[in-house]
């Protein structure tokens, strides 16, 4: 399979830097490796060659790699010619969804908020509230390192990446089409670590394969629609939980007539609902009181037919 697997970007063994085909020699002199199994590859981009220039492995390569330990490798790579990311915005739900439930007061601060301002209870679906709590921003990056191990009370586990600026560190996990399994996230989580990943997917989809090194860079340090947070640090999360609380405080109080006006038409729905069952009881009795006339009569009327009956047998 690996025989066949175009590679647009790849390593030279004497530079150990990142080169296109058309940058290289033609064939086995590109002097580029793969960085799965070390064998030589082949550059192909000779002018007349009617394919689009790539690196490929020989035919009787033993490479177990794929497409995906490539990418996954190149976005390794490239972080170390980076100095800085774009990050999505945070959302409440992405806080709510994932890390509240480790604030135990957090129901409770929201439950005293809600009776302070008499919310009615429709309104206190807290997991639709979808604030923007962070804006996009950007990541600068002093160092970097790929494959680093940390430990953590569940057990070790190695990082992708880790982009460093000054005291701050996050953690960048690129996938195209595993994202990190549950064993890990919960070593994450333990770590305590914010922790990135990026969907390198849609890039590989949209270049149909065939792309530059800075097609890649900017992918990776400019593509905000990709980039997904897998975990933010508790400390940070609590400040993020206080912005939280600010803005639902002034989106309740300017909301105040709302709730008002909500009450006032639930009370109203409630003495029309009140009415109308007393009618309906009302109702019931008239019901009964009508047949009860309805027998009385047929008895009169058959009492009087018998009458009539009776009268006439008399002249025979
Ligand atoms: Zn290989």
């Amino acid at each position: 399979m690996n025989t066949y697997v175009r590679y647009p970007i790849a390593l030279k063994r004497d530079t150990k830097k990142l080169v296109h085909p058309f940058e290289v020699e033609n064939g086995l002199n590109c002097n580029c490796y793969c960085p799965e199994c070390d064998e030589n590859l082949i550059a192909i981009n000779k002018e007349k060659n009617k394919q689009i220039d790539h690196f490929r492995h020989q035919r009787d390569t033993k490479c177990t790699g794929s497409y995906e330990t490539y990418i996954h490798w190149l976005s390794k790579e490239i972080f170390k010619e980076i100095d800085a990311i774009k990050l999505p915005e945070i959302r409440f739900k992405n806080l709510y969804e994932n890390y509240l439930d480790k604030f135990k007061d957090f129901e409770t601060r929201l439950y005293n908020l809600y009776s302070k301002y008499y919310v009615p209870k429709e309104f206190r679906q807290t997991y639709k509230y979808d604030f923007l709590i962070q804006e996009k921003s950007t990541f600068k990056i002093d160092k970097s390192y790929d494959e680093k191990t940390f430990k953590t009370d569940k057990g070790d586990y190695r990082a992708d990446i880790v982009a460093e600026y000054k005291n701050n560190k996050i953690l960048i996990e690129p996938y195209y089409s595993n994202p990190i399994d549950s064993i890990k996230y919960n070593k994450i989580v333990n770590s305590n670590i914010t922790t990135l990943s990026i969907d390198l997917k849609p890039f590989v989809g949209m270049n149909n394969f065939i792309y530059t090194i800075e097609d890649f860079k900017n992918f990776i340090t400019s593509d905000i629609n990709s980039k997904f947070w897998i975990f933010i640090r508790k400390e940070k999360v609590k400040n993020l939980t206080e912005k939280f609380f600010y803005k639902l405080e002034n989106k309740i109080k300017e909301n105040v007539t709302v709730f008002k006006k909500h009450k006032s038409i639930k009370d109203k729905i409630s003495l029309i609902e009140n009415e109308k069952n007393d009618l309906f009881i009302e109702m019931e009795k008239l019901r009964d009181k009508v047949q009860i006339l309805i027998s009385k009569t047929k008895k009169e009327k058959k009492e009087l037919k018998d009458l009539e009956t009776d009268y006439y047998k008399r002249f025979k």
